[in-house]
């Protein structure tokens, strides 16, 4: 299963060569992956799955300051798969330019997502880096530097970074991502409560889930469902407590929600939905003189812990662009070529609201394959080159303890949609298929890996289904067929 999402999400895998004005880079986000920007679970996500209706925001054109030596100064905000992309994909372009890259976080420029891998043992820390070659940067003339940008300004053509360390730039790409949002619950700031976020808050997670250990995680949403999988790893007695009446519900209908929770439960782990941490208290485990802590739950129980995770929700990282005048939303307001407000400023990733394939509109989808399509769009059109992105499709696969669930598009179905389901309550199986017209935009599965590209597929291209609307509605496990008939082997 490792292998199968490693492969979904192409995750550690370099971009592929981009030629310079590639007319349109736009290609509906790639292979999406894992989950979602599922807005996990208890906490008020103003980030994810969140359509906003914002028009693409109004270029102002800027001067830009030029090099010393005539070489273009790019700089890049941010170290993840949008920023890491977006450097690769300048320097191939312009073997000339100053590429900078600002990390703001320690060690190498790493992939989140691998943190799970790394939790559960299937990797070593270095197993997490985005580039793993040596001298990877340093052959691609790509320079990354370890600081905390404050303030940008975008007239200047400056950045400003801890300590006043003033950046020049002729273009700027803001690729900060997002951060975990910490609900306000008294004695969350205890030591032993911890996000799942950064190599940090990993190596926290590793020293106190041992084998035998009471762990409770907060929020059983996309993130938290991924770090389920890996605390079932590590054999600690789990307790997960979800504000949804089930899990991933920014992600699966009740019915897939609820096999999950079931399936979860039949792996040991105690599920509680509708549920909601009111406190957190100091305590003292009299059984191995350890300290400890009590976590008052909605229900009134109270359960034991030595390690709390608070898994609630993230929200975009552009704090440092107050008074700037780069327009924010739920996230940095970007255009289909990922240009800000401001002509020579793109935004990218997990802090970029950009289009969105399904809704038409603008939305964070906090998921890796966007940040990937981004930071390479992005990239193109620093350079000189014309890409524009056709919008990134809400795409969640999830490996909760051996069962993949998957949900795309608009699977909540629209006003005059249809849907066909087929439920094997049994066998954990599940197939949901929305349809608008004759078109599939939606769908959720669970217990089935083999269907993510046709169903991707189908609902990308849009293609009328004819016939296979009817036959889709009697067999929605006919999806396969449907594929082939209707856009091809
Ligand atoms: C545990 C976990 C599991 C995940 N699993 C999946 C999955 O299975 N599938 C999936 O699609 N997505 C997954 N994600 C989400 C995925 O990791 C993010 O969508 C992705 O990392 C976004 O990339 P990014 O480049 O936009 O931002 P990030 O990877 O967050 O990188 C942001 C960069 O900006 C830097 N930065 C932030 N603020 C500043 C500042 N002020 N100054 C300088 N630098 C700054 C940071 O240090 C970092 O270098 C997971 C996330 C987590 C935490």
């Amino acid at each position: 299963m490792f292998d199968f999402l490693k492969k979904l999400f192409g995750w550690s895998t370099p971009a592929p060569p981009v030629k310079h004005p590639t007319p349109a880079a736009s290609s509906p986000p790639t292979p999406v992956a894992s989950s979602p920007p599922t807005p996990v679970a208890s906490a008020p996500r103003s980030d994810i799955h969140e359509p906003k209706p914002a028009p693409p925001p109004a270029a102002a054109p800027q001067t830009a300051p030029a090099a010393a030596n005539g070489a273009t100064r790019y700089v890049i905000v941010g170290a993840g798969p949008a920023g890491v992309i977006a450097a690769e994909t300048i320097r191939k372009l312009d073997g000339d330019g100053d590429v900078l890259v600002i990390h703001g976080d320690d060690g190498p420029p790493y992939s989140r997502m691998a943190i799970p891998y790394f939790l559960s043992g299937h990797i070593d820390e270095a197993g997490t880096h985005l580039r793993k070659a040596k001298g990877f940067y340093d052959d691609r003339r790509i320079r990354v530097q370890h600081g905390r940008v404050e303030g940008v300004a975008p007239s200047d053509g400056r950045l400003t970074l801890a300590g006043n360390q003033v950046v020049p730039f002729d273009r700027l790409l803001i690729a900060t991502g997002s951060s975990p949002i910490r609900p306000p619950i008294e004695g969350s700031d205890l030591p032993g409560v911890h996000t799942c976020w950064t190599m940090a808050d990993a190596a926290n997670i590793v020293r106190l889930a041992e084998a035998g250990s009471h762990v409770v995680l907060l929020g059983a949403g996309f993130i938290g469902s991924i770090i389920l999988e890996s605390l079932v790893e590590r054999r600690v007695n789990l307790t997960v407590v979800e504000l949804g009446d089930r899990m991933v519900p920014r992600m699966m209908n009740a019915t897939a929600g609820s096999m999950l929770k079931r399936w979860c439960e039949s792996k040991g782990v105690n599920v509680r939905t509708s549920t909601s941490i009111t406190r957190i208290e100091r305590a003292r485990d009299a059984a191995d003189n350890r300290d400890t802590l009590a976590v008052e739950l909605s229900d009134g129980h109270k359960l034991p812990a030595h390690l709390v995770i608070i898994a609630a929700g993230v929200s975009a990282n552009m704090g440092f662009l107050n008074g700037s005048g780069i327009k924010t939303d739920a996230g940095i307001l970007a255009d289909s070529h990922l240009r800000t407000n401001h002509s020579n400023i793109f935004a990218a990733g997990d802090v970029a609201q950009g289009p969105d394939f399904s809704t038409g509109g603008y939305s964070v989808h906090a998921v890796q394959p966007t940040a990937a399509d981004h930071g390479r769009i992005a990239a193109i059109n620093m350079t000189g080159g014309s890409a524009s992105f056709k919008g990134s499709l809400i795409m969640n696969v999830l490996d909760t303890v051996g069962l993949v669930s998957c949900s795309f598009g608009n699977w909540q179905g629209v006003d005059g949609g249809e849907q066909a389901e087929r439920v094997d309550e049994a066998g954990f199986r599940y197939a949901n298929l929305q349809f608008a017209d004759d078109r599939l935009i939606g769908a959720i599965t669970l217990g089935r890996t083999d269907w993510v590209g046709v169903l991707r597929g189908l609902i990308q291209t849009e293609v009328p289904l004819g016939p296979w609307k009817e036959m889709l509605m009697a067999d929605p496990h006919r999806i396969a067929e449907a594929f082939i008939a209707r856009v091809g082997a």
